[in-house]
């Protein structure tokens, strides 16, 4: 059996399904917004329900907003801010006593849809989720591409092309510039 949860900016996904990809449970939960050990507690338990239907020891799979930085380890670009700075996958096993894959949200969605999804009929893909935040990824032939940042195909924090006058110089955002698409386009 695989578990795996989506880490969303709303609400928490958790998923148990066998090895056919079929789906034997799904538990959704609001997620503590801003309260990073409340968040850790979050996964702590859903992954605990998980293991109880599966009666059997489970590792985790993770999509959160932002992604580690590669020279760090630290998350970064999260929309949930609480989770900047934060050592998250570290903290996870830790918790969980287990390893713990963890991977930005948009990726995980891109390369799912590439793979046997709405575009899995083509070569190259460009996936992107509007939801608390606005997030994207890019697989060409079924391969993730991830850049020396682990950013690829992130364009919520781009400026609004072509703004009106009176859309300049834009709402404030977390990354601390004004004018992102993401202030505009995400479900906020
Ligand atoms: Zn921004």
């Amino acid at each position: 059996m695989l578990a795996g949860m989506d880490l969303g900016g709303s609400k928490i996904e958790a998923l148990l399904m066998d090895q056919e990809g079929d789906e034997l449970l799904c538990i959704r939960q609001p997620t503590p917004t801003g309260d990073y050990d409340a968040t850790l507690q979050a996964i702590h338990n859903l992954h605990h329900e998980l293991e109880s239907h599966a009666d059997r020891q489970l590792k985790l799979g993770i999509g959160t907003p932002g992604s580690p930085s590669p020279e760090t380890g630290l998350m970064r670009n999260a929309n949930s801010t609480c989770l900047n700075g934060q050592p998250l996958q570290q903290d996870l096993e830790q918790l969980l006593e287990r390893p713990v894959r963890m991977a930005n949200d948009a990726d995980c969605f891109t390369l799912s849809e590439a793979v046997d999804g709405a575009a899995s009929d083509a070569d190259i893909v460009f996936g992107v989720i509007i939801g608390t935040g606005t997030g994207g990824g890019i697989c060409v032939h079924g391969q993730l591409l991830l850049g020396p940042n682990a950013i690829t195909g992130e364009w919520g924090h781009n400026p609004l092309p072509w703004p009106r006058p009176e859309e300049l110089p834009g709402p404030a955002c977390y990354c601390e510039k004004h004018g992102c698409i993401e202030t505009f386009l995400s479900g906020p």
